[in-house]
């Protein structure tokens, strides 16, 4: 068992602010990941760009660009709190050694080798930082599964290393920065962790969920069979051209012309009329016009490192999920409605509203990730955990039978389709409804699960997703509009006066069921 005063759970960009941040608050902090810190993060695999106000883009231009992605239903005073301290996130990550170059919307990192991906860089830059904290512990391996709480709060977690053991660290203060649910999708750009394992911790210690009808698809994803799902990466060569089976330009027939302009400005609908096209027919990205000198740069100079010779062959491409607006809320100081629990980076929903603008994600795990780690040590100062008798951290192994992994393997696979097929960029009442009975079904297949504990990172995964996707449907169902990045084909129009709404639920983790509720947006103060 292992005390703290703040437990960060997650190292990914906001999870190692944060415990960087709360070390210099003066707390003594642990910060728990299943896998290495920083590797195995979305943070990693990102474009490592942050919008923010910089000179070419004041403050309120932000503000404004930020809150029409939204489509008026993000929480303004999150979109100006970043606004306002995005500025000194950006110093503080330079005072990291973190190198930002401006450019029109904000920052991106420049890794001084052409062929590696800026998120590396990021985070590489994040884990030196990390090692340099006397005050701060690093668990790998460690798979959290319960938020421990009592009547006061939240006061520790429990969870799994690496061989199935239970481990307990408790701290009057946990923060949660777990990221998204990207990769419960088949189809998707996320590592293939990320499956909303947050989401589900927080449903379970009773916080509510908001707005997880939102997930954000990417239009341009490889999904040539064998090749992996790589998000492709911008700026776009204008030689590049999109065709299907039949030769057909499919950027010409839609009146795309310019895949940069599209990406920034049209991603929903670039991703739904993309999404339409695959399924006549396979769509490729045909780069053989795109000249020699051009392959020497970022970000096609990525493409080196892979098996394929993208130069020469057309190679098939689809949308994929990419990012999940919703999530669980938090005040000023980070706090969610547990006592004690704190959150920041993807895991948290209401900056980006119906839609996250791009670069708007980075940004919030610096500054939000920054509050929370402070506010966590601020909290945790003076307090005490409860005492807790060694016996009760240690879930007995007897009893646990063995498990068929082949089983947990093709639970897995069923909700991942089961998302695409029906939560995915195109929605309808229909499909939404068939969507709630297959995930019961596949659910109630989980009750035999009694996993070995090698299984049982594999089963609380599985869980997770089968969460999410009942997360996402049941938020889904009820919001007759389409918003965003949400999109019903049997209400396919934007409607204010009777949406303009975040949806909230409430998980029964007695039933397993959620209860939906959909709240007026909060307009400007
Ligand atoms: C391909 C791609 C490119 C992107 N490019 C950009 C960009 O340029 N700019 C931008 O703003 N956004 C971008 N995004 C989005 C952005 O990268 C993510 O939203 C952001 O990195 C999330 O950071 P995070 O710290 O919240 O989560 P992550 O970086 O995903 O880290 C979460 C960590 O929590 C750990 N974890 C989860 N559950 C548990 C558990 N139960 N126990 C222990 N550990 C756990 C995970 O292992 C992981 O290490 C991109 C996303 C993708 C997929």
């Amino acid at each position: 068992m292992i005390r703290k005063d703040v437990i960060v759970v997650g190292a990914g960009c906001a999870g190692m602010v944060a415990a960087i941040e709360a070390e210099r608050s003066g707390a003594e902090v642990v910060i728990v990941e299943k896998g290495l810190p920083g590797s195995g993060t979305n943070s990693s695999l990102s474009n490592a760009y942050f919008a923010g106000p910089c000179p070419k883009r004041d403050g309120e231009c932000y503000i404004i660009d930020t809150l029409c992605s939204g489509r008026g239903i993000n929480l303004e005073w999150m979109v100006k709190i970043v606004a306002d301290e995005a500025p000194d996130g950006f110093s503080f990550l330079r005072g990291l050694g973190i190198r930002l170059v401006e450019d029109q919307l904000g920052f991106g990192v420049k890794p001084r080798d052409p062929d590696v991906i800026p998120g590396i860089a990021l985070v590489k830059c994040l884990v030196r930082a990390l090692k340099k904290c006397k005050k701060v512990d690093t668990s790998g391996g460690v798979y959290v599964r319960e938020i421990l709480k009592n009547a006061d709060g939240a006061y520790g977690v429990r969870g799994y290393d690496k061989k199935g053991n239970e481990v307990v660290f408790l701290a009057p203060a946990v923060v949660l920065a777990t990221g998204g649910a990207g990769a419960v999708y088949s189809r998707s750009d996320n590592q293939k962790s990320i499956v909303g394992q947050g989401y589900y911790l927080a449903g379970k210690a009773g916080v509510d969920l908001f707005d997880m009808e939102f997930v954000q698809f990417f239009p341009l994803v490889i999904s040539d069979p064998g090749l992996p799902s790589l998000l492709l990466y911008p700026p776009y060569p204008s030689e590049g051209i999109l065709i299907n089976k039949l030769g057909e330009n499919i950027g010409k027939k839609h009146g795309i012309d310019d895949f940069n302009d599209a990406i920034l400005t049209l991603r929903d609908r670039f991703s739904i009329l993309l999404y339409e096209e695959c399924l006549k027919s396979p769509v490729y990205m045909d780069y053989r016009r795109v000249p020699e000198r051009v392959w020497k740069k970022y970000p096609l100079s990525i493409f080196r490192k892979l098996n394929f010779d993208f130069h020469k062959k057309p190679f098939e491409v689809s949308p994929a999920s990419h990012f999940f607006m919703g999530g669980v809320r938090i005040d000023r100081e980070a706090k969610t409605s547990l006592s004690g629990l704190f959150a920041c980076g993807e895991v948290v929903g209401g900056l980006h509203g119906a839609n996250r603008m791009a670069g708007n994600s980075l940004t919030e795990c610096v500054v939000f990730g920054r509050i929370a780690g402070r506010n966590a040590a601020e909290f945790a100062a003076g307090k005490r955990t409860p005492h807790i008798p060694e016996s009760n951290c240690r879930e007995k192994a007897d009893g646990l039978a063995n498990c068929d992994r082949g089983f947990l393997k093709r639970g897995m696979e069923a909700i991942k389709g089961a998302c695409w097929k029906y939560a995915g960029v195109v929605r309808s009442g229909r499909e939404l409804e068939e969507g709630l009975f297959e995930v019961s079904e596949i659910e109630r297949s989980l009750t035999k699960v009694s996993p070995i504990y090698a299984d049982r990172i594999a089963t609380e995964n599985l869980l997770s997703a089968v969460f999410v996707l009942k997360a996402v449907l049941s938020a889904s169902i009820s919001r007759k509009e389409s918003r965003g990045s949400f999109y019903r084909s049997d209400f396919p129009v934007q409607d204010d006066i009777n949406w303009r709404k975040n949806s909230c639920l409430s998980y029964d983790g007695v039933n397993g069921r959620f209860s939906a509720k959909y709240l007026p947006a909060e307009t400007s103060s």
